[in-house]
């Protein structure tokens, strides 16, 4: 079996596979074809691949012969018939894509379709991706915030510790309120799904919470939509705290949905100048009326920072990590041989693989 591994487009900074990952598969009699120049931003060289036992090749050599090609956003390539693409396409949204590729007889894996469960964690992109942005969104406020984050006593005078507001306590939630509490803020927490309270309470954050939440059971740990009544209780208890917070980081998503506006102007307008908004959401909308995506605006002395993209700065670790959950998606999808060998019945293969006829 020949696995290829593409060249993002720009701006993207992360592979789908580094060296070691590549070495891995070869280990497991796969041969592995890299696009030249695919790890570069990722600090990966050609010659790292081809100590890993990898072949450097063109784009067109990679989709004329490998039989599984792997990427992270949608490839510019010949779609030929019987080839495996896997990859982060967004095929819930992108249905035309999907349609055209599945019309030319490719097996497409969306892996952000993955289902969310125990067994699928090793394989989870949006888990280790998320967990990055979570992170990287803490330490991109904290750098536009123009104070501290810890609390400091100093013969100059004493700071206060910086008040992080937290909305939506998923995979990057999480990691913003551990974050946030390293670096010494004093985190407050909320989310729709009670679920999370404990998790929130054991970093060290305050739960906020709001009664009447929409049972989300039956949602595959997703967030599901709620009611007017619920939306106004929470707006209500959301505003107290954003008028307290000095940085909010939200993150508040609904799968194939437009993201929820928790934020609105009249909060916005409430809040102590100089705050930072980190907007997760921003892909899908953003949690404020204002935020855009991979963009900085200024509102109302104000900093909101819409960033879908946060992976993408961390190109080497994020690349590492999604890697290795392609690599284990890999052996679910071949046998021993390191042959493809997909059974059609396995809950993950039918929950990541796109099919719009
Ligand atoms: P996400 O990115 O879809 O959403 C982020 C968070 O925002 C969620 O916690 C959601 O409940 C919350 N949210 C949505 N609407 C909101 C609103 N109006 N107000 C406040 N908060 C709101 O979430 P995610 O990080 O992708 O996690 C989704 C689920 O998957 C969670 O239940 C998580 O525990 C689960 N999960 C499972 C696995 C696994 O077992 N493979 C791995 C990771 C996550």
């Amino acid at each position: 079996m020949i696995v290829g591994v593409l060249k993002e487009a720009a701006p993207e900074t992360r592979v789908s596979l580094i060296a070691e990952g590549a070495a891995q598969l070869i280990k497991k009699n796969t041969t592995v074809w890299i696009e030249s120049g695919a790890g570069l931003n990722a600090f990966c060289s050609d010659d790292d691949y081809r100590s890993a036992g990898a072949a450097i090749k063109s784009a067109e050599e990679i989709a004329a012969k490998a039989d599984v090609i792997l990427s992270i956003h949608a490839p510019s390539i010949e779609i030929r018939n019987g080839v495996v693409l896997i990859g982060m396409y967004q095929a819930r949204f992108q249905t035309d894509r999907i349609k055209d590729w599945t019309s030319k007889g490719a097996v497409v894996f969306s892996m952000e379709l993955l289902p969310r469960t125990t067994r699928a964690q090793s394989m989870d992109i949006l888990s280790s991706q998320a967990n990055i942005a979570g992170y990287k969104a803490v330490l991109t406020a904290a750098n536009a915030y123009g104070r501290y984050f810890p609390m400091f006593m100093t013969a100059a005078g004493s700071v206060a510790p910086a008040k992080v507001l937290i909305l939506g306590a998923g995979v990057a939630g999480l990691q913003a309120i551990a974050t946030s509490k390293r670096l010494g803020a004093v985190v407050e927490v909320f989310d729709t799904r009670p679920a999370v309270k404990e998790e929130v309470q054991s970093l060290g954050a305050k739960f906020i919470e709001v009664p009447g939440a929409a049972d989300a059971s039956a949602a595959g740990g997703y967030a599901v939509e709620q009611s007017e009544e619920y939306k106004r209780n929470q707006q209500a208890k959301i505003a107290e705290s954003v008028a307290k917070a000095d940085i909010i980081i939200t993150t508040a998503q609904i799968p194939g949905k437009k993201a929820p506006i928790l934020i609105t102007e009249e909060m916005m307008t409430a809040m102590r100048r100089g705050s930072v908004i980190v907007d997760l959401a921003a892909s899908t909308g953003g949690n404020t009326p204002v935020t855009k995506d991979r963009e900085t605006i200024h509102y109302d002395g104000l900093t909101i920072i819409g960033d879908s993209n946060l992976p993408a700065t961390m190109p080497s670790d994020a690349s590492k990590l999604y890697g290795k959950n392609i690599l284990n998606f890999l052996q679910l999808i071949t046998n021993k041989d390191g042959q493809l060998a997909t059974n059609v019945e396995d809950d993950l293969v039918i929950g990541a693989r796109a099919t719009i006829q």
